[in-house]
């Protein structure tokens, strides 16, 4: 994208027109808040890209912006890491801070992903409040509805570029060059918690403190259950017809 200090005569003509198509093609896409809850590696941070590109909105995934702050080593990160590294829940205030913030950004526009976000009751509340005051709300949550026993594969062969949030999987969806990144040729990684023994805390938390805010949510008659066990690309069909 084009900074302050960068003139438009030096973009080349073929990026300002995709974007001016990609804002053409936006313009006439409805507002959407959508909420993406599931246990960790139900498959969110997989399909978030294309229902953001689908619907113009922003993927905003808390997890991505704690490990963000972890690794810059900022107060909100040092704070967080330890609970983190055990595969538990940070602080309600801690998250709910930096959504508050990151929903401010021009790209967040036309509407939200929350990707984790909420994944505590309170969480939620404080959710529906700050969206209260802007007058708007939830459209609809998303449900990655799966067997455990699915998930300790997906979560040790999963390999992520970190820069872009871009999700590999050693056998379910390879990179092009093994480990590394597709588009960029960067090395991918793995996550530090993406094992087999902070899985079991990940999914206990899941299972305590996540699951009632699918209650939370269904309550209002807004909850959409996905088969999410199935292979990426029915997924992706059945949240297209949800989101259609
Ligand atoms: P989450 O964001 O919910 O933690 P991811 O989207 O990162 O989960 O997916 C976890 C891993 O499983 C990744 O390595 C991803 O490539 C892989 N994956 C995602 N969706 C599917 C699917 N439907 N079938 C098989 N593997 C999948
Ligand atoms: P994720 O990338 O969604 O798997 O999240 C990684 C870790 O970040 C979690 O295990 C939690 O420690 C923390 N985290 C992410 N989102 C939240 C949230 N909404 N509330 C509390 N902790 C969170």
């Amino acid at each position: 994208m084009a900074t302050n200090s960068m003139n438009l005569e030096d973009i080349p003509s073929e990026s300002l027109m995709s974007e001016l198509l990609r804002r053409m093609k936006c313009a006439s896409k409805p507002d959407k808040r959508l909420i993406l809850i599931g246990p960790p590696g139900s498959g969110k941070g997989t399909q978030s890209p294309i229902i953001k590109d689908e619907y113009c909105l922003c993927h905003l995934a808390t997890g991505d912006m704690l490990r963000a702050a972890v690794a810059a080593k900022t107060p909100l990160g040092i704070k967080a890491k330890e609970a983190m590294d055990k595969g538990e829940l940070v602080s309600d205030d801690l998250v709910v801070g930096i959504i508050d913030e990151a929903m401010k950004k021009p790209s967040c526009k036309k509407g939200f992903i929350l990707d984790g976000f909420p994944r505590t009751v309170g969480q939620a509340q404080k959710l529906d409040d700050m969206l209260g005051k802007q007058g708007v709300k939830i459209d609809k949550v998303l449900d990655f509805a799966i067997d455990d026993a699915v998930l300790e594969e997906r979560i040790t062969g999963r390999w992520i570029h970190p820069a872009s949030g871009r999700t590999y999987h050693t056998k379910f969806a390879p990179p092009k060059v093994p480990g590394l990144d597709d588009v960029t040729g960067e090395p991918l990684v793995q996550r530090k918690d993406d094992t087999a023994a902070v899985l079991k805390s990940r999914l206990d938390a899941f299972h305590k403190q996540t699951q009632p805010v699918i209650d939370y949510y269904s309550e209002k008659g807004i909850v959409a259950k996905l088969h999410a066990e199935k292979p990426q690309k029915e997924v992706t069909d059945e949240v297209k017809k949800v989101l259609s």
